[in-house]
């Protein structure tokens, strides 16, 4: 993160030199870092990531269940705060509650900074801030391998089709009819990724889900060729996966969170990386391809609609990551600009640009979030949508796929993770 006076916070995959780091600017930071960084990866082992690889427990049971163990507790103590409150009463020095903050708004909680009962996803931000990882070739490869194992199972994959409706005979969903007319029939049981609002409203025309709560963010976007990579002011920077540029005070964070509720473009505090910085299979030899994401309020999605605002954003965006990057400007081939709406446009199921299926807030999140087994029979939920929501971790799917085993008496050939057996084994 480049500081307004020309000095940076830099973080690195080595705990011990990301506290040495961050020692320079507060010896009491450097200490809590560690400590709390220690804790958030014992978090994240024995309590967190058993609940998330496994169904939501209801919320009674899941906080008797906490209650036990001196870990659960502190869960708990965590998870009650907002994630704003809990980073200034951890760090003291403005840059490195920044880092924090713009870590977890990149995770798209940004407006809910400061809503309370949202506190855990700071041990997970803290924990992501060191292990974040790219992935070579691009995430599409990462489908191709998913792809080739299920296909090697004997899977058949039907890609560029579009569902039309869900088939329903009785209570019972017996298959899907696509755009093109064919329809595929169920023998077992049909599984949507879309979020409850398409599931049933587009394919099913059931409307109850139409007050769905959504995100209240998204992201745009401007994807960058290059001649060469940014060169920062400082040269660190230039080896990190990504910069934040801007937000560099907590106050920042917490008036993007406000602007953000309120339907409003907040100040300018960009991720941005140059991906071939570590993969440079996606760029011609010497070449550079690189981004900049800006959170903004997910409505109205209306003011993308036009080039010129989108362009002038963009320059925008552009302008101040040069502040930075002297270079970019000289270096830039070509750009493309990706706005919440080529988001909607382009994923159908990430509503006006949004990315995690719907809200995080405590409303919508553990046993509120919608159930993977749906009121009709053979008809499953297991996108983003479902708990624990979105990101790269495949876990909605996987928990939908232990649920739909159970329900239809397969024998699962993993190990299905247990939420109650782990929060009851917690010291
Ligand atoms: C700009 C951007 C940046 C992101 N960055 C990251 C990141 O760095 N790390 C990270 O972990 N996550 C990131 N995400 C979030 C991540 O992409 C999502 O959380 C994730 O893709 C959700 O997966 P999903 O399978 O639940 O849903 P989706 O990815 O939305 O998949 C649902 C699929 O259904 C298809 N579909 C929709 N309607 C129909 C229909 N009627 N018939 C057939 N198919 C249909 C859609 O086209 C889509 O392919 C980012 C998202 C965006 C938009």
């Amino acid at each position: 993160m480049p500081l307004d006076d020309g000095d940076a916070l830099v973080l690195h995959h080595d705990v011990g030199k990301t506290i040495d780091s961050i020692r320079r600017f507060s010896a009491h930071d450097a200490a809590a870092f560690e400590s709390f960084y220690a804790e958030s990866m014992l978090l994240l082992r024995e309590v967190i990531g058993p609940m998330r690889s496994s169904a939501p427990l209801p919320a009674d049971e899941r906080r008797a269940l906490l209650s036990r163990s001196a870990r659960g507790r502190r869960y708990l103590e965590l998870e009650a705060q907002s994630p704003l409150e809990l980073v200034r009463s951890l760090f003291e020095h403005e840059a490195v509650r920044a880092a924090v903050l713009f870590n977890i708004a990149t995770r798209a909680y940004l407006p809910l900074l400061k809503t309370r009962g949202t506190g855990y996803i700071v041990p997970v931000a803290l924990a992501a801030m060191l292990n974040t990882a790219i992935h070579p070739g691009g995430g599409g490869r990462a489908a191709a391998a998913l792809e080739g194992a299920a296909t090697d199972a004997g899977a058949t994959i039907v890609t560029g089709a579009s569902v039309a409706r869900i088939d329903v005979q009785g209570d019972r969903a017996t298959g899907v009819t696509l755009a093109d007319g064919r329809t595929l029939r169920a023998t077992r049981f049909v599984c949507s990724s879309l979020p409850p609002p398409l599931t049933f409203g587009r394919l099913l025309d059931d409307h109850s889900h139409d007050d769905y709560r959504w995100q209240q963010d998204s992201i745009f976007g401007v994807h960058l060729a290059l001649r060469e990579p940014p060169r920062y002011r400082v040269p660190e920077l230039g080896s990190a996966l990504n910069v934040c540029v801007g937000g560099t005070s907590s106050d920042a964070w917490e008036r993007a969170c406000d602007d953000v509720l309120g339907g409003r473009v907040p100040e300018l505090a960009l991720q941005t990386s140059v991906p071939t910085q570590f993969d440079p299979s996606r760029a011609p030899a010497g070449h550079a391809t690189a981004f900049a994401w800006q959170l903004v309020p997910r409505e109205p999605a209306a003011r993308w609609e036009s080039d010129v605002e989108s362009n002038a954003f963009a320059s925008a965006m552009l302008d101040r990551w040069r502040t930075f990057a002297p270079n970019l400007g000289d270096a830039e081939i070509a750009h493309a600009i990706h706005s919440p709406l080529d988001t909607a446009r382009t994923v159908p199921s990430m509503v006006l640009g949004d990315r995690h299926h719907g809200s995080y807030h405590p409303d919508n999140f553990d046993d509120r979030r919608p159930d993977y087994a749906t009121p009709i029979r053979g008809l499953y939920l297991c996108g983003s949508s479902c708990y624990p929501g979105g990101s790269f971790t495949g876990l909605p799917g996987y928990n939908a796929a232990t649920r739909i085993a159970v329900d239809l008496g397969l024998t699962a050939w993993w190990t299905p993770q247990d939420a109650r057996t782990a929060l009851g084994k917690l010291a």
